[in-house]
């Protein structure tokens, strides 16, 4: 029997930190309101994923408060390097072996998903997440027509992967934009990840819980052997 696809958030799931308020720090370092804007940009990331705010709006307006250049994705690049989800590094060898079943879909930004995953062994291919629009070197937005900048867009996603209908799926993650993958039914199987944020919403709805990558790892594995 074919191993189960597996799809995995990135954010605060692979990636022990939410990118954007990462590069929202690196990028505000020196604006004198830059602990303030940092802030609310937390915030604003909170309300998207615990659903009290449209995922649109939320990544827009945090946009909207960053003004940023490819040298500084490049920095963020190096940074989310070292804030990987602990064990995920030193398991390149595991990653590549059944890299063919890890899709990641995120609704953080290729732009540097990409360049963090795909020297772990995560095919670029399998790696789907929003997009910057860019003019010459600055970010000058994101395609806001992307189905992951919106509710709902992971489901989609996944819909468009195409797999063969009655294709087992596993989705792992910690927002509700993970969960939405289980509660359309696109999943069967939904674990939260719950090694960097636990939200009793997601925790509740979901099958299983990793609180880590090592108990992931064995959750995966004893799916695959099913
Ligand atoms: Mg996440």
């Amino acid at each position: 029997m074919p191993k189960k696809p597996v799809i995995l958030d990135f954010d605060s799931t692979l990636c022990a930190v939410e990118s954007l308020d990462a590069l929202a720090s690196l990028v505000l370092a020196d604006d004198p309101d830059g602990a303030a804007k940092v802030a609310e940009i937390e915030r604003l990331t909170n309300l998207g994923m615990s659903g009290d705010l449209p995922l649109s709006e939320s990544l827009a307006r945090r946009l909207a408060t960053l003004t940023f250049d490819r040298t500084q994705v490049r920095q963020l690049v190096e940074e989310l390097r070292h804030q990987l989800t602990p064990g995920l590094a030193e398991d390149h060898q595991w990653i590549l072996d059944h890299a063919s079943h890890l899709h990641v879909v995120s609704g953080g930004f290729v732009d540097w998903i990409a360049p963090v995953l795909t020297p772990l062994g995560f095919p670029a291919e399998q790696i789907h997440a929003n997009v910057l629009r860019w003019n010459t070197d600055v970010c000058i937005g994101f395609d806001q027509e992307h189905p992951l900048a919106r509710n709902g867009g992971k489901p989609e996603i996944v819909q468009q992967l195409g797999w063969a209908p009655k294709t087992s799926l596993m989705a792992v993650g910690d927002g509700i934009s993970d969960l939405e993958l289980k509660r359309t039914g696109q999943v069967d199987q939904f674990v939260a990840y719950t090694a960097h944020a636990r939200r009793d919403v997601v925790v509740q709805e979901a099958d299983m819980e990793a609180s880590s990558w090592s108990a992931l790892r064995e959750i995966l594995e004893e799916a695959w052997r099913e």
